[in-house]
């Protein structure tokens, strides 16, 4: 097994995660088989009972595992399924040192940080970066590990420490230390500063770990005598000194790094030259293309409660971004905060109240993603209500197909308090309903996780057909409460379908409307298995029905799994083989805060937007 270590300095928010994933698709895309470690230094065992909007969305992994949302990153950008294992925090560490001296394992040593803890990390990696994550037996060439926060932050030491070991304990040749860092540019002088870089790397010696290859993000390429700079005070050779320069879409990242041989410095490094291929990108290449040349909007209003951070709803956000390219369309996101379409808006701040409306009528498709707590909640129902009644595709994702059961007893079933136990205990006529397993003490992994399956019901409804015509999918689940079992016939008799359920019958997961041009809510969360070049089902379903080409992906269901045919023109404009007929709404509207495509590294300071 060998080891590409990628450290960060200087500050955080680098895009550390997306470097080392790219460097992994290039490692890729040469022949070897790669899986992948992240290190968060924080005390949580895991990001479960994290805050989406202080620390980015949590992502689910099929074996329930709650992890940080860079893990995410290497699923998509590797095509392969990680464990919970594969994301080391401090608190899983020190649970699993302080679970063998209460068994006794230590019996009359000192437990101490060095070399308990340490050894116990460097046990980890070396289990867990054998686990095969490619859906191939036996291990993986090449392990990435992502060391997270910044170089001299206090809580990562016990870590620097143990890698600094590790490096030693797998010998020259297996390990490969890839540090991250920042070239700003001064504006006043538009000069490229090296300092920050010099000062990391010296703070990265310091700690016993010497890089063998810099990453300088910056928002140029660097000029020669900067990285002149970089490699007398650095010690890095020049041909190990890359520049992530900003570029428009996060595609072009693996491609950065091939344009630039990365792939040589990190094989030379790791003694594997003679068995390496030269990286096959083309996927990427066109990908990073297409998603450049693609100008005709779609617009996606996404109605949340976190809407200041982008990153909290990040695999949402990327499986839309798949699926739009997938139809050959430019993603626009409309951050609508679900307060804001509530009737007290109206009278507090009727501008925010205006603007919120003005977005959701503005949009092509509405999307309701999960969440947890009241607030915002009857936004999203109105939101829900607009889409239902104004023949708008809806997409509701967990919480957000509960809602939509929510507002259909309300609305169409005349149950003016129907409501979800979740948001009222008492309430009379519980919609959605506490489940059986839940834990109401513990909140730390209790909910219903991970991957699940889903029966579908009927074969003559859009998420099946959108599924290829599948008898099941499986889909990776987080919640606690779900609709109430004791109800459905009422529903259905009603007009709401449930077309998918679990094993029992009695888990309701998928909901549909019929009558609706799109209208869809799941209990589960389809956008953890979105990859790129294949969007999942049900966003594809979205957009597609969003831009008038849902028939025709109906109609024809093996553009399902394949991108669509097409070609772009000398002036990048791309011509699509099918689907022509589809209609576009007007837009007369700019939203307040839009997402345009993967604006990757736009930001100045160098933030990942
Ligand atoms: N809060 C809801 C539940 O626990 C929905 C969860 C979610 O949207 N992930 O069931």
């Amino acid at each position: 097994m060998k080891y590409v270590l990628v450290t960060g300095g200087v500050v955080s928010g680098l895009g550390k995660g997306v470097t080392a994933s790219s460097i992994g698709v290039v490692l890729k895309a040469c022949g070897l088989r790669v899986t992948s470690i992240k290190i968060d230094p924080y005390l949580n065992t895991d990001a479960g009972t994290m805050s989406p909007f202080e620390h980015g969305e949590v992502f689910v992994l099929d074996d329930g595992g709650e992890v940080d949302l860079d893990l995410g990153n290497y699923e998509r950008f590797l095509d392969i399924k990680l464990t919970r294992d594969n994301n080391i925090t401090t608190g899983k560490i020190y649970q699993y040192v302080l679970d063998k001296e209460r068994r006794g394992d230590y019996l009359g040593k000192t437990v101490q940080v060095v070399p308990h803890i340490t050894d116990a990390i460097q046990e980890w990696i070396e289990r867990v970066a054998v686990i095969p994550v490619d859906g191939k037996e036996g291990p993986a060439d090449v392990c990435v590990i992502e060391l997270g926060g910044t170089i001299g932050d206090i809580e990562s030491m016990p870590f620097i420490e143990a890698l600094g070991q590790f490096s030693y304990h797998v010998g020259p040749g297996n390990f490969c230390l890839v540090h991250v860092s920042l070239v700003p540019v001064l504006n006043v002088v538009g000069e490229q500063k090296t300092k920050p870089t010099q000062h990391s790397v010296r703070g990265l010696r310091g700690l016993g770990l010497t890089p063998n290859i810099l990453v300088c993000r910056s928002a140029k390429v660097l000029d020669e005598n900067v990285k002149e700079k970089l490699l007398q005070f650095c010690h890095v050779p020049a041909a190990n000194i890359i520049t992530l320069n900003d570029v428009t879409n996060i595609w072009h990242i693996p491609l950065l790094l091939r344009d630039q041989k990365a792939h040589e410095a990190i094989l030379k490094i790791l003694n594997l030259q003679g068995v390496a291929r030269q990286p096959k990108l083309e996927e990427w290449t066109d990908r990073a293309k297409l998603c450049d040349a693609l100008h005709d909007p779609v617009r996606i209003a996404m109605v949340g409660k976190y809407t200041g951070l982008s990153d909290s709803y990040l695999s949402v956000w990327k499986a839309l971004l798949h699926a739009t390219v997938a139809c050959h369309k430019k993603l626009v996101v409309d951050w609508v905060p679900s307060t804001d379409l509530e009737d007290d808006t109206a009278k507090e701040a009727p501008d925010a109240y205006k603007a919120a409306w003005n977005l959701l009528k503005g949009a092509d498709g509405i999307l309701v993603p999960g969440g947890f707590g009241d607030r915002g909640v009857q936004g999203k129902i109105l939101a829900a209500k607009y889409a239902r009644e104004n023949n708008v595709p809806y997409l509701g994702i967990c919480l957000g197909m509960q809602i939509a059961v929510i507002e259909f007893a309300r609305s169409v079933m005349n149950l003016r308090d129907a409501n979800s136990a979740e948001f009222d205990p008492d309430t009379r006529t519980p919609c959605v309903v506490f489940m059986p397993e839940g834990s109401k003490t513990h909140m730390g992994g209790t909910m219903r996780l991970g991957s699940r399956r889903t029966y579908f019901q009927v074969t003559d409804c859009k998420a099946a057909k959108l599924y290829g015509n599948v008898s099941y999918v499986d889909e990776r689940h987080r919640h606690r409460y779900e609709v109430n079992p004791d109800m459905v016939p009422e529903f259905e008799s009603a007009g709401l379908a449930f077309v998918g359920k679990d094993e029992t019958g009695k888990r309701m997961e998928i909901i549909e409307l019929p009558a609706h041009p799109y209208f869809v809510g799941v209990q589960f969360h389809p956008e953890f298995k979105s990859r790129p070049g294949q969007p999942s089902a049900l966003f594809l379903g979205l957009i597609a029905a969003s831009c008038g080409q849902l028939d025709a992906l109906l109609q024809n269901p093996s553009h399902l799994s394949k991108p669509i045919p097409g070609r772009i023109s000398s002036n990048g404009v791309f011509l699509p083989k099918v689907y022509q007929n589809g209609h576009q709404k007007g837009h007369t509207h700019m939203p307040a805060k839009s997402l345009v495509n993967g604006n990757y590294y736009s930001n100045a300071n160098g933030v990942h937007v």
